[in-house]
């Protein structure tokens, strides 16, 4: 077996080297720290018998061709937050790297079925707010009108940093090419949350990634002074706002997985001598199941009713974006099953909360699935994030045995 998760290790410690300062990872998408950080993977694939793409969305393939045309894709991002971690994206991507190279050497360059690698351009979205940006046009699902206008906080548009870096933004659909002979997708991520770690395993197997509901809610009620308006004759938005902030935690607490985060407030007039006359609010619910997540938006629209009612208050709902859950392929979550359980013991199944590149595979209809390792402290997106070397070794070993499975499973 020539699979060398220290390689993967010492690989990641390299790129940390080369692309974060003193307050964390900065290879933020379409910038020049981002380039050179693919420009450095390039140095990686040197030698290895592989051909190398950018698709038109700026995607980057690297293709070991096979007996078969039948594709085993592996994926990851090489792009970071700003001040972001160290794992985040890149284990995912240098672990398939590492896999690639053990499916070379094993069958002298010329596996039974084609491997590529992708690196996905865009997943954080942290400079244009516009997540997964990269693997949507893959997908066939990117929306480039309302894409090409968003600006950055130096107001750079979208369409002139992605054109900057070589890929103008009308051709991105053509990036839907890449899914030819595409017979399955997998990724490894860190969990980024503390399930893992608080259940004392190493890895997971990702069932999916849940569905999210996202809307701005608003109360209207009536400014009036704070000193002359008797506390029974006020119509104060922010005290119905503040049941609902309290009220999502019961309809989360009914589900096991669900989540309702109220985020934001923001309270008009905003003095402190003023009941609140309006306050804008914003409302995420995640689930993986879509009834559930139904359910929880519904329950949460009757309960603002009665709210806005208690309190003498009108409510008012926008959605601001939505996607259905997206389990992962039945077939595939149980290879990832036996990975995680021969290299690790037991495999415990968890839903994403946060949404991958993984996910829009999926939405494209190509069989996907997701193994998580476990964050320390369930942090990232910090340059604190970190994960035990040991648990990443066994990272990179399960993503190959899921791999090899996969890989079989395609060819049968
Ligand atoms: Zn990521």
């Amino acid at each position: 077996m020539s699979l060398y998760p220290e390689r993967t290790i010492a690989e990641l410690k390299e790129l940390r080297e080369l692309t974060a300062d003193g307050n964390g990872a900065q290879r933020v998408a379409w910038t020049d720290t981002w380039l050179q950080a693919r420009e450095w993977f390039q140095s990686k694939i040197k030698g290895l018998p592989v051909k190398h793409h950018y698709d038109a969305a700026g995607n980057s393939w690297t293709t070991l061709a096979g007996a078969s045309e039948r594709t085993l894709i592996i994926g990851g991002h090489l792009d970071s937050v700003p001040n972001g971690g160290w794992l985040d994206g890149c284990l995912d991507f240098l672990a398939g790297l590492e896999v690639l190279r053990r499916f070379s050497e094993e069958y002298a360059g010329r596996p039974p079925l084609t491997i590529r690698l992708v690196d996905w351009a865009d997943e954080e979205g942290a400079r244009f707010g516009r997540s997964l940006l990269g693997s949507s046009a893959f997908a066939g699902t990117s929306s480039i009108a309302a894409d090409r206008v968003r600006t950055d906080r130096d107001g750079i548009r979208l369409e002139d940093a992605v054109a900057r870096c070589g890929f103008p933004i009308d051709r991105f659909p053509d990036a839907t090419r890449e899914q030819k002979n595409a017979a399955a997708y997998i990724e490894l991520h860190i969990e980024q949350g503390p399930v893992l770690e608080s259940m004392e395993l190493p890895l997971g197997v990702v069932l999916g990634t849940k569905g999210v509901e996202r809307h701005a809610i608003t109360f209207f009620g009536q400014e009036a002074h704070s000193g002359s308006t008797p506390m029974n004759a006020r119509h104060d938005a922010l005290a119905a706002a503040a049941k609902l902030a309290l009220e999502i935690r019961t309809i989360a607490g009914k589900h096991k997985d669900a989540v309702c985060t109220m985020g934001s407030v923001k309270t008009f007039p905003g003095i402190v001598t003023a009941v609140v006359g309006r306050c804008e609010t914003t409302l995420d619910q995640r689930d993986l199941d879509a009834g559930i997540l139904a359910g929880m938006y519904r329950e949460a629209q009757e309960a603002s009713q009665r709210f806005a009612r208690e309190e003498k208050c009108t409510v008012e709902w926008s959605r601001i974006w939505s996607i259905e859950p997206i389990a992962f392929h039945p077939a595939l979550l149980g290879f990832c099953e036996e990975a995680v359980r021969e290299v690790a013991g037991t495999a415990h199944g968890l839903p994403s909360g946060p949404l991958h590149d993984a996910a829009e595979v999926a939405r494209a209809g190509i069989p996907t699935v997701m193994m998580f390792v476990q964050s320390l402290r369930g942090i990232s997106h910090n340059k604190i994030e970190d994960t035990r070397e040991e648990h990443l070794a066994m990272a990179v070993q399960a993503l190959d045995r899921l791999a090899s499975k996969t890989a079989r499973w395609i060819l049968a």
